[in-house]
């Protein structure tokens, strides 16, 4: 028996299949469209999500040699914030996904700081009023779509994040439901009663009757319909893609620190049964335990992470791919005096300056292409040292030890760069899915598949720590440089 976690990203959706060891059977990807209406607008079709996500669980089925007999429990993380909404008899949604990454509501959410609703927003939610989230985006559908307001007043009508459209669709309507940390981001759900706050609901005009449920990331949520996949397979887990990592990463402690290198950054810290409120930009929401109460987190993204890297090879057209970004970096001994600050799209946490553009500071006639790609990673690796250090300050705790995923963690230069700057022990696990194996743990662990925490700890396999070997001063000189760069970039 095994147990199947599928991951809906935001450029792709996976479906990995793991043995009681935590080790990959199979796999399968498949990418979709990113739509962009209008200049700043992002959205899914709701049918390649569901079209996705049905073909790569049968592809990894296949690929295992596996039927859904063989499958003890599905678990399923998803890109965060992405909003959905349907129609509750026929399940047809009414608009695409909006995604997260779309800045259609950004004006609204502009007056609602400026109309001083950011403090409540924060003390319920834990968030900063910012497009990102979803309570903005459901508001936004209600009031363009013909009719969809009348018809969610009269109770027809759904939303969910993607977590809850594919738990109705993979249960022909039969699941109405979504977990702690995906409610956590829709900016409608108080994080310390653990229930939808009726105040925001107001606030953003949402109808109740069009919540989910909210259940433990380790819950039986029911079954997929038995025309699928040949027959019912539980889905025994549901969790945001950033929790789903922390959980993955086993950081389940209170002080557990995880980073992912992604497209954008995501540094979270597991703060225990505590929401330790930020005074430095970062946002405090619910993280994932096996347990039927959610554990509180801290969290810090910069937008642009991986992208940077991207970028340098599409657009600047300097690495033929990101892997050779590493190749270039290390063939100079330092960045020449170079700083790249990768603020393409403004600056995130901690700085959250939207008007930010990307910078590059102390060209001289001596810069090689190499410099610049160097710089680049380095300016990765400072953006998480800003995140780190906003989050020791909020939690008053110093971090030792920061796990490491996502796709731009396996360039060694920037993961021994990142422990340098940092001072501390960079570990890289030998499973770098960590996303889709903390949706398989969490909920292999409901269906009993695995014992505990205690048993799974014991699949864990570092594959590479990194030390610091940078001296204290040249460490300074570097983070010196690195604040006049950000300086110049939000100018
Ligand atoms: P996402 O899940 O956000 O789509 P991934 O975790 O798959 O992203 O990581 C992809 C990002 O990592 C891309 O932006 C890519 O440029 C970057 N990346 C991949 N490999 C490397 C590498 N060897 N060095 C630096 N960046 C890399």
């Amino acid at each position: 028996m095994c147990i199947l976690a599928l991951d809906q990203g935001t450029t792709s959706t996976r479906a990995i299949i793991f043995d009681k060891r935590g080790k990959i059977v199979s796999r399968a990807q498949q990418e979709f469209p990113q739509i962009y209406p209008k200049a700043g607008w992002v959205e899914h079709s709701p049918q390649d999500i569901m079209g996705s996500t049905v073909a790569v669980i049968g592809e990894a089925l296949i690929r295992a040699g596996l039927s859904a007999q063989d499958i003890t429990a599905i678990g399923i993380t998803n890109q965060r914030e992405t909003t959905l909404v349907w129609d509750k008899k026929t399940g047809k949604p009414v608009y695409n996904a909006i995604v997260w990454q779309c800045r259609r509501c950004a004006e609204f959410c502009d007056a609602l700081r400026r109309d001083g609703f950011a403090e409540k927003i924060y003390n319920k939610t834990g968030l900063v009023p910012d497009a990102y989230f979803s309570a903005a985006k459901i508001k936004w559908i209600l009031d363009n779509v013909d009719g969809a307001r009348e018809r969610a007043e009269r109770g027809e009508l759904a939303f969910g994040t993607v977590d809850t459209f594919i738990l109705w669709q993979l249960s022909k309507g039969k699941i109405f439901a979504t977990d702690y940390t995906n409610a956590s981001r829709t900016m409608l759900f108080n994080i310390h009663t653990l229930k939808w706050d009726e105040e925001l609901l107001r606030l953003f005009d949402v109808p109740a009757a069009m919540l989910p449920e909210v259940h433990p990331s380790s819950h039986l949520y029911g079954c997929t319909d038995a025309r699928l996949f040949g027959s019912p397979i539980p889905v025994c887990g549901v969790v945001g893609d950033q929790q789903a990592a922390l959980f993955g990463q086993l950081c389940t402690k209170k002080g557990d620190v995880k980073n992912t290198y992604g497209t954008g950054c995501f540094l979270l810290m597991n703060t225990g049964d505590k929401a330790v409120k930020s005074q430095n930009g970062l946002v405090t929401t619910l993280g994932a335990t096996a347990e039927g109460k959610p554990c509180y987190v801290l969290e810090g993204s910069v937008f642009v992470g991986g992208a940077a890297v991207q970028w340098l090879r599409d657009e600047m057209k300097i690495i033929s791919s990101s892997d050779d970004s590493e190749a270039q970096a290390v063939k100079v001994k330092d960045s020449g005096g170079v700083y790249f600050v990768p603020a393409l799209t403004g600056l995130g946490a901690p700085y959250w300056n939207a008007s930010a553009r990307g910078t590059i500071t102390g060209i001289t006639r001596g810069t090689t292409r190499e410099h610049i790609i160097r710089a680049s990673l380095e300016g990765i690796a400072y953006e998480v040292c800003d995140l780190v250090q906003a989050m020791e300050k909020d939690a008053g705790i110093k971090i030792n030890r920061l796990a490491v995923d996502g796709g731009a963690c396996k360039n060694n230069f920037l993961m021994q760069f990142q422990s340098d700057v940092l001072n501390l022990s960079v570990v890289r696990p030998e499973v770098a899915e960590t996303t889709a194996l903390g949706a398989a743990y969490l909920a292999g662990l409901n269906a009993g598949y695995w014992s505990g925490i205690e048993e799974i700890k014991k699949n864990f396999e570092v594959e590479r720590v990194f030390t610091p070997y940078m001296d204290e001063g040249e460490r300074a000189t570097l983070l010196n440089g690195w604040r006049e760069a950000v300086r110049k970039a939000t100018l």
